[in-house]
């Protein structure tokens, strides 16, 4: 769900390929500790979900060739590690620990809440850790479609998260439930603005991202947005041009009328906005509607 802030200097993938024993092969193979490796190391921190080992192993695993195939360079943070860390709470959420990649998973009571609900999301970030890991690669716009490309990669392989923050809606809804209660917050000001806004206006930031990263994706491919995210420098203004042809303004404007036109269609969407947004973990965390004057990262002027 969440990449926590950088914390300090780790070179990861030197750590990694120590681990792999990379560029020690010998002539009789790879070296012992690669041989009948497993790609996905799940432990039960909490030493109380044994049960969930198994399930949230499995899911990982079968994810993990489409993710792969999709993501350069993601070999290199084989093999994953998922810790099961016991219940969750709004501080503690699934996240992936920048020093050493390692998957820390949370349950959370009732429907969406289990292990494996956002698993394959954090996998991405897992897998793409060299992507977002250094302290110039914390920026609003690098970690805003860092975020919103680990949901719809997620999706697009049929495992998106189960749970938070859609719980089995689709992105129309959650978008048409914060357009009829005057909530939209507009993805410009959610981009420019990740690192103030993305867990103050958690719900908003986590659904609209999906809905305007997913209607960038439909409309110029999934290639597009992992090349916009893995080249050699973040992602800024200039880049999201260059590979969307319009800037983020004028995208923004287009997925606004795009989603307001498919949300006024839909078929009983006011009954399923009501419902999405009675989830009692969408209706727990914070919203918001207007930048704060009071907050020092939100710059009023990039409201749109
Ligand atoms: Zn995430």
């Amino acid at each position: 769900m969440a990449l926590h802030r950088y914390r300090g200097p780790l070179c990861a993938g030197l750590a990694l390929a120590a681990f792999l024993g990379c560029g020690s092969a010998t002539e009789d193979g790879p070296p012992p500790n690669q041989r009948m490796a497993p790609e996905v190391v799940v432990e039960d921190v909490s030493r109380q979900h044994t049960a969930d080992v198994e399930p949230v192993r499995e899911r990982a695993v079968a994810a993990l060739p489409a993710l792969v195939e999709r993501l350069p360079g993601a070999e290199a943070q084989l093999p994953l590690r998922v810790r099961l860390m016991g219940e969750g709470d709004s501080t503690h959420v699934p996240t992936v620990d920048p020093d050493t990649g390692t998957i820390l998973l949370y349950r959370f009571p009732g429907a969406g809440g289990d292990y494996d609900a956002s698993l394959v999301h954090e996998m991405v970030h897992a897998l793409r850790l060299p992507h977002w890991q250094t302290p110039e690669r914390q920026t609003n716009l690098a970690l805003f479609f860092e975020e919103g490309l680990a949901e719809v990669l997620a999706r697009s392989i049929g495992f998106g998260s189960t749970g938070f923050p859609l719980f089995g809606t689709e992105p129309t809804v959650a978008v048409g439930h914060w357009i009829e209660t005057n909530q939209l917050v507009s993805p410009a000001r959610l981009a420019r603005n990740h690192l103030a806004l993305n867990f103050r206006c958690m719900p908003q930031a986590y659904s609209i991202r999906l809905s305007f990263v997913d209607f960038l994706v439909t409309a110029h491919g999934l290639d597009t947005l992992v090349s916009l995210t893995s080249g050699p420098v973040p992602v800024d203004e200039a880049s999201l041009e260059a590979a969307y042809g319009a800037s983020l303004d004028d995208l923004v404007d287009a997925w606004r009328i795009a989603v307001t036109s498919t949300w006024q269609a839909l078929p009983e969407g006011q009954t399923k906005a009501e419902a999405w947004a009675a989830h009692p973990a969408i209706a727990h965390f914070p919203s918001c509607s207007a930048p704060q004057a009071t907050d020092p990262d939100v710059d009023p002027d990039t409201e749109h």
